[in-house]
């Protein structure tokens, strides 16, 4: 199921929500994790504390919204815990990537470099999202950071905006976006010792198939301090 669609304006999910439940409905978003959705029925309307991630939930998810809200507790409410437990996950992974970005950057288009990507290496279509993500303001840029994020549940692809940059070659962008595609038709082994292992022995050989992909890691050993000049601990 699809558990996140285009962004709607908080209004409009305010007005969903009311037709949903047939009550007026306040909505408050916030940004707290701990709770992600708190309902408060009060005399004329409904209050409802939502987590900011919502305005980009797909319909059966508002749908599920809707029957939480009305005090459902059940099997309705499964779309609803999907998509909680992918924002939490979502947002402890990148500690940034809080909405999903646009794909358009100022030097790079990562939508036009994924399609030639896809059509170049890959056999089927792998049908993701992809966007930019993080920020370029260096007070605000995490202690550890990553270029490249990939999202199972989303389909997405996420690269840091890091590489949107004229300095970076385009093989460069190629080979982090392709490292993160090929997640998504190399999915993680666990080893007899219960060890979790997202690059396999099989990932490393798909990751290998980009044909610059050496060129790539060498200039990333050697450029990454003219991006990002300290603290960059793991890439992707
Ligand atoms: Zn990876």
């Amino acid at each position: 199921m699809k558990l996140i669609a285009n962004t709607q304006k908080p209004d409009e999910l305010q007005a969903r929500l009311a037709t949903l439940i047939g009550r007026q409905v306040q909505l408050k978003l916030h940004m707290n994790q701990s709770t992600m959705v708190s309902v408060r029925p009060k005399e004329a309307h409904v209050l409802v504390n939502l987590h900011k991630e919502f305005v980009q939930a797909s319909e059966p998810v508002i749908h599920s919204l809707a029957d939480y809200i009305k005090g459902e507790r059940g099997a309705k409410t499964v779309p609803l815990k999907r998509f909680v437990h992918e924002v939490v996950c979502g947002i402890d992974l990148s500690s940034q990537g809080k909405k999903v970005g646009s794909a358009q950057g100022v030097y790079w288009d990562l939508q036009a470099l994924y399609n030639d990507l896809e059509s170049k290496y890959f056999d089927t279509p792998l049908n993701l999202h992809v966007a930019w993500f993080g920020t370029r303001k260096r007070r605000k840029m995490p202690k550890k950071s990553t270029l490249g994020l990939y999202y199972d549940m989303r389909r997405m692809v996420k690269i840091h905006v890091l590489l949107d940059n004229p300095k970076v070659p385009q093989y460069v962008v190629e080979y982090v976006l392709y490292h993160e595609m090929a997640h998504a038709i190399c999915p993680a082994e666990v080893t007899r010792f219960g060890k979790v292992v997202v690059h396999t022995k099989k990932f490393h050989s798909i990751e290998e198939q980009y044909p610059l992909a050496k060129e790539a890691e060498i200039w990333l050993h050697g450029n990454m301090h003219i991006l990002y000049p300290s603290q960059l601990k793991r890439w992707f």
